[in-house]
């Protein structure tokens, strides 16, 4: 593959160094040299004039939904996807997501085994869109997860596999590491329709059981955690990336700090329904509830993040409210106005360490020789006005893997699929009275 030579633009190295104007050669598959004055070697070598514009990593998205096909609903979500038509939209999906400027993501838990095929199908070519760690189903006790008596008591449905007990916990994890789990996901809280917010579902011992046997296989374990406890109880189990970790006490920010697991408060979608639910025409009981929880959960969240703690940028994309291609750096912006941190720190959490929590520190995530060319070109100063990541008409170029994207073709669209969504028969009882009176 011929070199691209990036001259004069200011680079973000995604380390959390200033901004420092440089010329970036990208040569086949990767970066390989950063600094003044770089001159290609090859003699067809494109030259593209940076100038005035920021080099920048892609951008590593660690909790998306890609093969769960936008629902507007956990009835849609469990009932209405079909395992083939479900893994063509994935695709479809995922290529908005790169073309947003996401190089790489974690797609933490989804339908049937697409995960895995689908990051397959990109590594091969087949698929456009960014790298992928993949999870498959999300473990839970039949107790269940966030779509409360839609779980069954055991078997699949959704993106829930039901673990009644220990040695189940133990087949499961196994057998979706030989199935090409990279992770395995817990739903260490869950809903129940008769009780307020999510309950912790997992005993410490049960939770320790799928840790021990994912690690003994080098498979990272992730938890969904929305309290304290769950937080806490996840952390010391050795629970490698703790998400959501909602209203974390004294106890819990400990546990995290002393286990030195990472943190990915996913705070998009929350911010999402709570700042433009009404736009979409969301139910608006929740908005008050998840900005509460932003704010008190930020809190901590800065805590952990002064006390050494590795902070994740995930934006749970893949439902209708965070849909694929649109959302992913908002994390970033919210790092900045709700935990306080600077845009280059922000940016740090959004590239350098979701290269960390995907463990490909090595490979990707920071613009540097030797590194894998995931590379974007930004119009604007996103170290000023991190907003300017979200807008993808800033966008200049985009390289995944040395590959030079198309981002001048259509955005892509599709019309809807046949039975995709649920469709209310009516929105209030017709009774006599509604006629009539
Ligand atoms: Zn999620």
């Amino acid at each position: 593959m011929a070199q691209v030579l990036l001259r004069g633009g200011t680079v973000i190295d995604g380390s959390g160094a200033p901004p420092s104007v440089a010329d970036v050669l990208l040569d086949g598959d990767l970066i390989a040299a950063v600094g003044e004055s770089v001159i290609p070697d090859a003699a067809d070598a494109a030259v593209f004039d940076a100038t005035g514009l920021t080099v920048m990593p892609g951008l590593i998205d660690t909790h998306t939904h890609v093969t769960l096909g936008e629902p507007a609903s956990n009835d849609e979500l469990f009932f209405h996807r079909q395992p083939a038509l479900a893994a063509l939209l994935a695709g479809f999906n995922l290529g908005k997501v790169l073309r947003a400027g996401v190089t790489s993501i974690m797609d933490v838990d989804g339908l049937f085994n697409i995960g895995p095929a689908l990051r397959e199908a990109v590594a091969a070519g087949i698929v456009e869109g960014p790298h992928m760690k993949s999870g498959l189903y999300a473990l839970m006790t039949a107790v269940g997860g966030t779509a409360g008596r839609m779980i069954p008591d055991e078997g699949t449905a959704g993106y829930a596999e039901v673990t009644r007990n220990r040695d189940e916990m133990v087949a499961a994890t196994r057998r979706q590491i030989k199935e090409g789990a990279d992770l395995i996901k817990i739903h260490v809280t869950g809903s129940v329709p008769t009780r307020r917010g999510e309950l912790q579902v997992w005993t410490p011992d049960e939770l320790r059981t799928v840790v021990d046997t994912a690690h003994d296989l080098q498979t990272p374990v992730v938890a969904h955690c929305r309290n304290a406890t769950s937080t806490r109880d996840a952390a010391r189990a050795g629970v490698d990336i703790i998400y959501h970790a909602s209203y974390m006490d004294e106890e819990a920010l400990e546990a995290v700090v002393e286990s030195g697991a990472i943190l990915g408060p996913v705070f998009t979608f929350l911010a999402n329904l709570a700042d433009f639910g009404p736009k979409a025409g969301a139910t608006p009981s929740a908005q008050d509830v998840f900005r509460d929880e932003i704010e008190n959960t930020g809190a901590m969240v800065r805590r952990a993040y002064d006390a050494g703690v590795t902070l994740i940028c995930g934006s749970e994309s893949g439902f209708i409210i965070t849909p694929c291609g649109h959302w992913h750096a908002r994390e970033m912006q919210i790092f900045v106005d709700v935990l306080g941190l600077t845009p280059l720190e922000a940016i740090t959490c959004g590239t350098l360490n979701g290269a960390v929590a995907m463990g490909e520190k090595d490979l990707t995530g920071t613009i540097e020789a030797g590194k894998r060319a995931d590379v974007l070109v930004i119009d604007g100063d996103p170290a000023r006005d991190i907003t300017v990541l979200g807008d993808k008409s800033r966008l200049r170029r985009l390289f995944w893997q040395g590959r030079d994207v198309d981002l001048d073709r259509p955005w892509p669209r599709r019309s809807p699929l046949p039975g995709e969504r649920v469709m209310p028969w009516a929105e209030t009882p017709l009774t006599w009275d509604l006629a009539y009176r």
